[in-house]
Order: C-alpha cells, then sequence, then structure tokens
C-alpha cells in the first residue's frame, strides 16, 4: 500500500508546526521524539497534561508504517482518536465497544495502508487474529500509555497489561515507547522489567505543579467545609472525590439542594448515564462533578479550579494524579483534601481485611502509609508531595496551607497519655466518640449504662473541647498508637506503639490543627 508518503518529506519540527499547530515542542518532548525516531526505546515520565501524545504522535506520523497506541480505556481511546482526526488524521480505535462492521472497516484500512495511528485495547491486541494482522504491516512505533498499568505495584494495575511482555518477540524492530504520569522509582523499574526493555532511555520531567495550592484540613462539618471551597469557585468547574458510590450520590444530592450543579460519578453509572456527564462536564459550563476514582483517566477539561476530596486517597500517586486535573490551563488552583481519623483506621481495616494475596497488602499499606503521613506533614505539603516521587524541592513552595500557615506543634505527651488511658479503660471497644464523652465528662446513655462516670478517667480532660480531642484521636491513629477493630470501629491500644508513650517514656509532639490553639499548651513554631 501507500505507506505514509504523506509525512515522509517532513521533519518531526515541521509536522509538529504544520500538523499540530504548536510553535515548539515542550522540553522533553524534543529528546522523546528524536529516541523514536532513531530507534531508541524510551520511557517517558510526564505528569498529567504534560503533553505526552505528542511524544509518540510525531514519530508514529514521520516514521514509516501505522503507529500503534496501546491505551487502557476506550473513552481515552475515543478522545485521542477524535481529537487525531480533527487535524485531518487518519485514525482509528479497536476495542470491545465497537460495532462488528466498524470493526471490520478499521482491519481493512490497516492493511492497504490508510491509517496513520491506531489505538487497541491490550486485550484487544494479543487476541491471536489482531498480533497476525498487525506482523504483516510496517508499525512505525509501538507506543504504551499508561504504562504504570503494567505494575501490581501501581493503583491502576490492569492484568491485561502484563501480556504486553510478549511485544518484543512479536515486533522485534519496532521502537517502543512507554508513557506514565505515576513516576515513583518502583513503578519505573517495574515498567522496564515487564516491558523488557532494560536499555530504554528514561525522561523525567519534573512534576511539580506551581500553580496548584495544595492544603489539607481535619474533617469537620464535611459538607461546610466543601462549600467553603466551591464557593470560591462559583463559575468554574470542580470535582470533589469520595470514597464510594452512595456518598458521591449523597454529597451530589446535598449540594443541588444547596443550588448547586453538581452530578454524581461513579462506576455504577449506566454507560449513557456517563457519557452524558462526561459531555456536561466538557461543555465548559460550571459543575461540580461529585466522583469516585471512575473518574479518572482521559478527563481533560482544562480550568478545573478546585479538586477537593472528602476521603482520604489510597496513596500519594493517586493523590497527585487526581489533584492533578486541576488548573491544566497552568492558572492558579486549589486542592484540599479534607482528613480525619476514622478514615485512616477504616482505610487500615479493611486493607488488613481484603483477601489479596499477602505480598499486595504490604506494597499497598505502605502507599496508605505514605499517604497518611503526607496529611500529618507540619512542613511543605508540595515537597513533601514531591518527595513521594523522588523529586526535591530546593525551597518550600511558598503557597500551600503549610507554607502559608506555618503549622504550630505543641506537647502532647499528657494529652496522648489521658486519651490512650481512657481507651484502655473502656476496654477498648469503643469508638472515638465515647471515649472523648468519658474524658470530657459529658453524661451519655452509653456512659450510663456502662458506667464509665466512675472510671478514674472521667472528667480528666474536660478543660478541652471535642474538636481538640478528636484532633489528638486522629494524630494518634496516624502514628499507630491507636487502631480500630472490627467493622464497628472500636478503638484499641496497638500495643507496641501505644505502652511506651502511656509509660510516659516516649514524648511526643503534636500538630496544633488550625484554629485551636488553647492557653495551656505550651506551643513553638516548628
Ligand atoms: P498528557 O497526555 O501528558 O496528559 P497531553 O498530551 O494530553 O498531555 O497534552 C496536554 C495539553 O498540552 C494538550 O492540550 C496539548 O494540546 C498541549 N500540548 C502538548 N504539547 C504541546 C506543545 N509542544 N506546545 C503547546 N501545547 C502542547
Ligand atoms: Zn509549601
Amino acid at each position: 500500500g501507500p505507506w505514509r508518503d504523506r509525512f515522509a518529506d517532513k521533519t518531526p519540527q515541521e509536522v509538529l508546526q504544520a500538523v499540530f499547530g504548536f510553535h515548539d515542542f515542550r522540553s522533553l518532548q524534543a529528546q522523546a521524539v528524536e529516541n523514536v525516531m532513531h530507534g531508541q526505546d524510551t520511557l517517558v515520565l510526564m505528569p498529567t497534561g504534560g503533553g505526552k501524545s505528542v511524544c509518540y504522535q510525531i514519530p508514529a506520523l514521520c516514521r514509516p508504517g501505522m503507529g500503534l497506541v496501546i491505551s487502557p480505556l476506550i473513552a481515552l481511546m475515543d478522545d485521542q482518536v477524535a481529537a487525531l482526526r480533527q487535524l485531518g488524521l487518519n485514525a482509528a480505535a479497536l476495542h470491545s465497544e465497537l460495532e462488528a462492521h466498524e470493526a471490520a472497516q478499521i482491519r481493512a484500512d490497516m492493511a492497504t495502508g490508510l491509517l496513520d495511528i491506531l489505538y487497541i485495547s491490550p486485550e484487544r491486541l494479543l487476541s491471536s487474529g489482531t498480533l497476525d494482522r498487525l506482523t504483516r504491516i510496517p508499525l512505525s512505533v509501538i507506543a504504551i500509555d499508561e504504562a504504570h498499568c503494567i505494575s501490581a505495584w501501581g493503583h491502576e494495575f490492569r492484568p491485561e497489561y502484563r501480556a504486553l511482555t510478549a511485544l518484543p518477540r512479536h515486533f522485534p524492530a519496532v521502537p517502543r515507547i512507554a508513557l506514565t504520569a505515576t513516576a515513583d522509582e518502583r513503578t519505573r523499574e517495574d515498567i522496564l522489567s515487564a516491558l523488557d526493555m532494560p536499555q530504554a532511555e528514561v525522561l523525567v520531567s519534573s512534576f511539580h505543579r506551581p500553580n496548584l495550592n495544595i492544603a489539607a484540613l481535619p474533617k469537620g462539618s464535611e459538607l461546610k467545609q466543601l462549600m467553603g471551597v466551591l464557593e470560591r469557585h462559583r463559575d468554574a468547574a470542580s470535582i470533589v472525590y469520595c470514597g464510594s458510590r452512595v456518598r458521591t450520590e449523597r454529597i451530589a444530592a446535598s449540594l443541588q439542594e444547596k443550588g448547586w450543579a453538581a452530578l454524581a460519578y461513579h462506576a455504577g453509572l449506566s454507560p449513557q448515564e456517563k457519557r452524558a456527564a462526561l459531555l456536561r462536564f466538557r461543555s465548559g459550563e460550571p459543575l461540580v462533578i461529585v466522583a469516585t476514582v471512575a473518574f479518572g483517566m482521559g478527563i481533560d477539561r482544562p480550568d478545573v479550579r478546585s479538586v477537593v476530596h472528602l476521603d482520604m486517597p489510597a496513596s500519594p500517586e493517586a493523590y497527585y494524579q487526581q489533584i492533578g486535573r486541576a488548573g491544566r490551563d497552568g492558572l492558579p488552583s486549589e486542592t484540599v483534601l479534607l482528613y480525619g481519623g476514622e478514615d485512616m483506621a477504616r482505610a487500615r481495616y479493611w486493607l488488613d481485611q481484603s483477601a489479596a494475596p499477602d505480598s499486595e497488602k504490604r506494597i499497598m499499606s505502605a502507599r496508605l502509609e505514605a499517604m497518611i503521613a503526607l496529611t500529618e506533614t507540619t512542613g511543605c505539603r508540595t515537597r513533601a508531595l514531591l518527595h513521594c516521587f523522588g523529586e526535591e524541592l530546593e525551597q518550600p513552595c511558598g503557597h500551600c496551607d503549610n507554607c502559608r500557615n506555618p503549622v504550630l506543634t505543641f506537647d502532647g505527651t499528657e494529652a496522648a497519655r489521658k486519651l490512650l488511658s481512657a481507651v484502655y479503660r473502656t476496654g477498648e471497644c469503643f469508638g472515638a466518640l465515647h471515649v472523648i464523652s468519658v474524658l470530657r465528662g459529658r453524661m451519655t446513655d452509653a456512659v450510663q449504662r456502662h458506667g464509665h462516670d466512675k472510671l478514674s478517667v472521667w472528667g480528666i480532660g474536660q478543660k478541652e473541647s471535642e474538636t481538640y480531642w478528636r484532633s489528638i484521636t486522629r494524630q494518634l491513629i496516624a502514628r499507630g498508637a491507636l487502631k480500630t477493630e472490627g467493622r464497628f470501629g472500636g478503638l484499641t491500644l496497638n500495643q507496641p506503639v501505644a505502652r511506651p508513650i502511656l509509660r510516659g517514656e516516649e514524648a511526643i509532639h503534636l500538630r496544633a490543627d488550625p484554629l485551636r490553639p488553647t492557653a495551656e499548651q505550651n506551643m513553638r513554631r516548628t
């Protein structure tokens, strides 16, 4: 067939300008394109919005043959194909949601050399018929998009990606480029080894997004806190992440009641409902999407002004990707994480209960602990986040919550001892609410029923507010001195950590949460 003389006489730079309408390559793009042009396998680590697509699209056009792009999500593929067709290119996507005649047309175009770029899902690629057809035509490049999906360490592991290990066997002469926005060392190594490309050049761009103002707040009355953030971005789009489908529905309904244009989005919606939600989101109208992690890859609205987490993400990687959906246009944007001790304890509990193999649990647990540490950090939050990706920010960012309002810490040894004693004396089976009532000497039905007003710990914390004790509880959970047992979340001591604190062998410093200074605390600036 007439293979691709269309761009054969043009340099990548010329194609960038003539086809894509961009004046210059962004820093790493030029290197990535040059690598592939020379047949050098490459791994590109670039944050969402960094411009990964160009890295494989241009070599796909400039090298002879069809560009093959492996992508995990149908919506993502369809978006990319639509964008490429707008530019006048012949692009198509081969996946499970096509009608038989559509797939047949694509196969025909492929065989006659009409396609510039083909997007394909991994399961489709590795079906024997497809592989046979592909080995019979020249390929310019194989791009593995969202390459972190190959890593079990990754938060978006897709078992189908594992089969991509077979690629070099089938296409030994075709250069490969893997791309991802997940950059931690472990994921990187997994990708290189799973794709069997030890010789690949690894190109890492900075993950710093200076236009994101990152903040995290202890959860109080969450709807009020949420609306406080949304209020600042009335005429724009916002994304609110929740940990469950039920919660997205409930929060979206509450927002609607208060007059917000809000929509729930989760994996339980029908394909039509999802499509309708995405259309509204992309239309540019002011909208709050209340979503689970199902609202993820391929969300490309540049003017999202705020991302709020009502529940803690499972890892720093997931957190980074989700807040990264704010401010893709480069304008200042706000991200707020609301966190609470119960959430942390529950996340640990469910992880512990999960049926996953121990090796996976260990990995997930390490990531969860990194996330918890990130929420409790007293230093620059941007710096702490980038540190998770192996990037060191020389100066504090200057605009995260901890930079703007340096965190006060206080000697919390006595408070911690009081709380741990109260948990112990009440029998290690009650939730935070009850334990705090006992500490504060507040008579409730449960206190009366269990005779907890007779305990030595009754009322020993009455000078402090409930919010204060909640903060102490959360921080002791975060430090691992307290955990929750069973599905009802009764607090218990985690002996190895709790014992030295109870015995007064360990002094501990706690963060004074915003607006919670008290007279007796011995405040000092960190
Ligand atoms: P990623 O896949 O890394 O999230 P995309 O490839 O979707 O990023 O690109 C993000 C945005 O940047 C897109 O709107 C794209 O048009 C734009 N872009 C990419 N490369 C360039 C460039 N060299 N010059 C200007 N804009 C670019
Ligand atoms: Zn900072």
